[in-house]
């Protein structure tokens, strides 16, 4: 006679190595393939991880076509300011700064949606503000072509001494969007 034990369940007296009550069909283990959760888990996992790799594939798909090389950062500052202006104007939501100017395209790409950053210093040199501006111009190999940034001060009008502006990134014209 093989050793008993007692379903936790329904009190029945059942085999020592029983998984599954044979009365009251309350499974007693989890050590099993056939249990319901772990059925469930070997079935469901492996769907989960295929979905969550697909979703890579897709953006990183998206990506390569939104975004295809090269890359700004692969040239060595391609894109170069020739000269800046700066201007203060009313706006209706306040007071802001224009910075127009003429960058040069040094290389053999064509690119769009120029960063271009801006530095404002005292008159003793001193850094006192600084801003990012988008220009959304497209400037072909080898040429020139004019912008123009308008930045947010976040000083007094009359702590602006000075400013340079640099090109911090730009986007090639192979991207969709
Ligand atoms: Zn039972």
């Amino acid at each position: 006679m093989e050793d008993q034990k007692t379903c936790p369940f329904c009190a029945e007296q059942i085999r020592q190595t029983a998984k599954l009550c044979p009365r009251c069909r309350q499974w007693l283990t989890l050590r099993s393939i056939r249990h319901p959760v772990i059925y469930m888990l070997a079935g469901v996992l492996p769907l989960l991880l295929g979905a969550a790799l697909v979703f890579v594939m897709i953006s990183r798909v998206l990506d390569t076509i939104g975004n295809p090389g090269p890359y700004y950062s692969e040239f060595a500052s391609p894109l170069k300011i020739l000269e800046s202006n700066m201007n203060w104007t009313e706006t209706s939501s306040g007071l802001r700064i224009y910075l127009t100017g003429v960058l040069t395209n040094e290389s053999l790409q064509a690119w769009k949606d120029v960063e271009v950053e801006c530095r404002f210093f005292d008159r003793t040199g001193n850094l006192i503000d600084a801003a990012n501006g988008l220009a959304r111009l497209t400037v072909l190999p080898e040429s020139d072509s004019a912008f123009r940034v308008s930045v947010t001060p976040s000083r007094a009008t009359n702590v602006y001494a000075g400013h340079r502006v640099s090109v911090s990134n730009a986007r090639n014209t192979k991207s969709w969007f």
